[in-house]
């Protein structure tokens, strides 16, 4: 399943599927702040991605340590299609009350920044923090896709695309953006 929409230049895609698959210059990684892989979509993306992924990863955290929730970092591709990851951390739910909110939208706007940075023109992410990290679905979908429409108003990408596993999460991205997207 696979829906496309605009925000003004860029193309905005929904897309049932597997992160590691992406073609874009660019996969968002569901990392932990050791940044030193995971499981989930962390321990998936290292798998497909090779040793070079943590290798490069454990050159960043001799430098600046663990990374803050919120916060993003870049390595390459390694064996994937994508030639970047950018590893951002997201909140661990833990009732709502523990600045999840601002956290969750901070790790996308940080990623899409570290993006523009690198010059990187199309970009795939995952359902940051809704797995092992338990974000409610319901509440991280308006967030997320509100943070990225705002800051798709003022920076331009070729493509942006969200990659959901599963049907439930592909359908409730697509009835919430239909909800609060731009009209274009
Ligand atoms: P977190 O710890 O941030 O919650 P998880 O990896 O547990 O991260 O899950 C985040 C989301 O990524 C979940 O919705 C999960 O279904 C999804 N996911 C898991 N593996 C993949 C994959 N290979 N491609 C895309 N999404 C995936």
């Amino acid at each position: 399943m696979r829906s496309e929409y605009r925000v003004g230049a860029t193309k905005l895609v929904l897309v049932q599927g597997d992160i590691r698959d992406q073609d874009t210059e660019a996969i968002v990684n569901a990392a932990n702040s050791g940044l030193l892989g995971g499981g989930g979509v962390d321990g998936a993306i290292h798998r497909a991605g090779g040793p070079r992924i943590l290798a490069e990863c454990k050159v960043i955290r001799a430098k600046q340590g663990r990374c803050p929730t919120g916060e993003a970092v870049i390595t390459s591709g390694g064996n994937l299609t994508a030639r970047y990851v950018i590893h951002t951390v997201g909140p661990v739910w833990s009732g709502g009350k523990k600045n999840e909110d601002v956290l969750l939208c901070r790790a996308y706007r940080n990623s899409l920044a570290l993006a523009k940075k690198h010059n990187i023109q199309s970009i795939s992410f995952p359902s940051i923090s809704t797995g092992a990290y338990r974000f409610p679905l319901k509440r991280a979908v308006p967030l997320v896709l509100s943070t990225v429409r705002d800051f798709l108003e003022e920076h331009h990408f070729q493509e942006v695309r969200f990659v959901l596993f599963g049907e439930k999460a592909f359908l409730k991205y697509k009835e919430v953006w239909e909800e609060i997207g731009t009209a274009d």
